[in-house]
């Protein structure tokens, strides 16, 4: 620590010689200056003749050059928002409502008006707006309803390399919309240079390059493999901090967790050389999608001099989001994914090593605003023998249920024709026919049901749509409702650290004996009785601002509910009509108790998963059978949000998916039911049958 203490004056040092340096964004400039000093200026008049000329177009741009929020507004400038919006799409929510926010004060409008944004469950646009921003899901469900995109005159599908599932399929749709309508053009961007794909996919469209304007940045790595990434993250932001000259840290973790852990135990650490004085303030933040909006924008407030900022995020900040005055970065080389496990036989969010392309992305956050250090927390040999050169696309690696669903509902029954830019597997494909097939959303010949064109309207998982729906048959949508719009949020409740004990007792409160599902609604209804207070929240470490989101995204359901001409109803405490509500759309996500203690193993798989520490069962269940909202892979697998089920129910509700085992196999004594998944039910014939008839 001395040795740390010793060098920190040099940071100090550095300050002080450096007074006039300015050290990220420069606050002196007006809005309209800090704008033309943008990189992407230079092609201002480039850009827009190449739109007014090409049907397609694709822009390649480092992050920051300006092409998310400049591209829009020179040709909303240009007049070619005077016949239709111009829509821009992002991969990720939180940056599609971040640069809504920049661009309306850029161009000195409240957001909604002539900027605005549209993410789900939320829809901040007006009949003024000309810009719209959106998540990339969003615009792909707008093709159910319009396939042309007729309310657009562009649309630019942004952070393009990026290759998520709802890009590639807007892809396909945007090139039928646009040889269809003369007067629609689409402008692919991407900040890496592996453009000609995108080009070639977009009958050989032209390329336009921005002019690059990055400094070195000196890559360091680890001379072992790291055993502990966040440890070794800690160690390397504090000796930065006490040894490096002045510039902000931008650190890459893996998710929510994760980053709020390190920022504890950073503070925790700071705090031991701050009360020996003499060590410059380290300004920690962290960014990830579920943080409060007004916490996300503080990562763009200029660092006070004297100081340094050090941001911890997730992937967000790798081509999403441009901070300025990042001098440093930390990649541990881990990224949080959304994959299809196999193991599981569903999705389930996985840590993984990012590739070369994403390796080389993060390090060039930290040339930005001047030369650059970058520390990889792997060996030079992961990076280069380990690593893939390119992210593989989500398309190829993720279930695809919800996508073929909706393609369904556009009439798009040809699914191996389809013009993918690279195809998702056969099996993949296969897998989440039979998924739709078994909630009944699909017939045996793969056409869309009745029922598959209501879950469509949906903007959310098909099994969380059918159990909506079935809610009304049911007779218990009011109670299906809160607990849906409960699920969609980030968690309610929190624990500080110093209350926990009191935090738990309140939480316990709530706790139904049939397990998570009936506690949301319990929280919620408790909520409503106590007039949506502020202060019974914070009695009972209840984050209200969660509650209130859950409200209005009951509230939007509802509106799509209404479109159905479904009425409320409540089932009035008859709370078993809920749970098998549930099991009718998260049947596959059941599970038997095993005989050793607290173990459960799934019904399709037979994987080993648990119940999480934070469910109303955990140590409490007697259960023999539960279902589970979703997997969580930590230490084990964890079922998060846990409900005790009666085996029958499968059988009643998923019949072409389980059956009861064969009679004589069980012995007379027992009673007790015994389910067994059908696979054989889904033969290749029928699975051939299924994808052969489409079209
Ligand atoms: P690109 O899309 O090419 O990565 P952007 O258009 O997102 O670039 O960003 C251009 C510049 O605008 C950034 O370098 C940054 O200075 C500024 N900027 C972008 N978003 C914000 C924001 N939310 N707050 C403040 N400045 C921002
Ligand atoms: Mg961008």
């Amino acid at each position: 620590r001395r040795a740390y203490m010793g060098q920190s004056s040099r940071f100090e040092q550095w300050q002080k010689e450096n007074k006039s340096a300015s050290l990220g964004k420069r606050t002196d400039l007006s809005i309209a200056q800090q704008r033309e000093t943008l990189p992407v200026y230079s092609m201002r008049s480039k850009l827009v003749e190449g739109v007014r000329n090409n049907k397609f177009l694709v822009i390649v741009g480092e992050t920051g050059s300006g092409k998310t929020t400049q591209i829009t507004q020179y040709l909303a400038e240009e007049g070619l928002a005077d016949k239709g919006l111009i829509g821009c799409t992002q991969p990720r929510r939180v940056a599609a409502v971040s640069v809504a926010k920049r661009v309306s004060e850029e161009v000195g409008c409240r957001v909604g008006d002539e900027v605005g944004y549209t993410i789900r469950f939320e829809d901040v646009t007006s009949a003024k707006t000309k810009i719209k921003y959106m998540t990339d899901g969003m615009l792909l469900r707008e093709a159910i309803n319009d396939p042309y995109m007729r309310r657009y005159s562009v649309i630019m599908l942004d952070e393009a390399h990026e290759r998520t599932i709802a890009t590639d399929v807007l892809f396909a749709l945007l090139k039928v919309a646009a040889q269809k309508r003369d007067d629609l053009k689409v402008i692919v961007t991407s900040a890496t240079l592996d453009a000609n794909k995108f080009s070639t996919f977009f009958d050989s469209c032209p390329i336009m390059q921005i002019p690059g304007r990055t400094f070195p940045v000196e890559i360091y790595y680890s001379a072992e493999p790291e055993m502990d990434y966040v440890a070794a993250c800690l160690d390397s932001i504090i000796s930065i901090h006490l040894e490096q000259p002045a510039g902000d840290i931008l650190v890459f973790l893996t998710g929510k967790e994760e980053i709020d852990t390190c920022c504890e135990t950073l503070l925790e650490r700071m705090q031991v050389f701050y009360d020996q004085g003499d060590t410059p303030e380290l300004l920690v933040l962290p960014i990830y999608s579920s943080l409060p909006s007004e916490m996300q924008t503080k990562i763009f407030e200029p660092t006070p001099a004297g100081k340094r900022k050090v941001i911890l995020a997730t992937n967000i900040a790798e081509t999403s989001l441009t901070i300025d005055g990042i001098y440093y970065v930390v990649d541990p080389g881990f990224v949080k994914i959304n994959a299809y496990d196999p193991k599981l036989g569903m999705d389930s969010l996985i840590v993984s090593p990012i590739s070369k392309a994403q390796a080389n992305q993060r390090a060039g956050r930290a040339g930005r605003t001047g030369p650059g250090k970058c520390y990889r927390l792997y060996t030079k040999s992961a990076y280069e023998k380990e690593m893939n050169p390119n992210t593989i696309p989500e398309i190829q690696r993720q279930n695809l249920s919800h996508t073929i669903l909706m393609l369904k509902a556009m009439g798009i029954n040809d699914l191996l024709n389809f013009d993918f830019m690279d195809p998702p597997p056969v099996n993949s494909m296969v897998t989440a026919l039979e998924e739709l097939y078994t909630l009944t959303a699909l017939d045996a010949d793969g056409y869309l049901t009745q029922l598959g064109r209501k879950m469509a309207d949906f903007p959310m998982e098909p099994a969380l749509a059918k159990t909506l729906i079935a809610s009304f048959d049911f007779g218990c949508s009011e109670e299906v409702l809160s607990i849906v719009a409960m699920l969609s949020v980030p968690d309610v409740f929190y624990s500080p650290k110093d209350k926990r004990e009191l935090a738990d007792r309140m939480k316990a409160k709530f706790n139904d004996p049939t397990g998570d599902h009936i506690t949301l609604l319990n929280v919620y209804e408790r909520w409503i009785d106590n007039n949506q207070s502020k202060i019974w929240c914070q009695e009972h470490f209840i984050h209200d601002k969660s509650l209130r989101r859950a409200k209005e995204v009951r509230g939007q359901l509802l509106k799509i509910m209404s479109k159905h001409k479904h009425s409320l109803s409540s089932c009035g405490g008859n709370i078993d009509l809920v749970r098998k509500t549930f099991c009718s759309g998260f049947f596959k996500n059941s599970a038997k108790k095993s005989s050793e203690e607290s173990l459960f193993k799934t019904i399709i798989e037979n994987t080993p998963v648990h119940i999480h520490p934070s469910s109303a069962l955990f140590k409490k269940t007697h259960a023999e059978y539960v279902m589970f909202h979703t997997l969580v892979l930590t230490a084990k697998e964890y079922m998060r949000y846990v409900t005790k089920i009666e085996p029958k129910w499968l059988v009643e509700l998923a019949p072409t998916f389980f059956q009861v085992a064969n009679p004589q196999e069980l012995s007379a004594r027992k009673k007790a039911i015994k389910i067994q998944p059908l696979f054989n039910k889904f033969d290749e014939q029928q699975t051939w049958r299924i994808s052969k008839r489409r079209g």
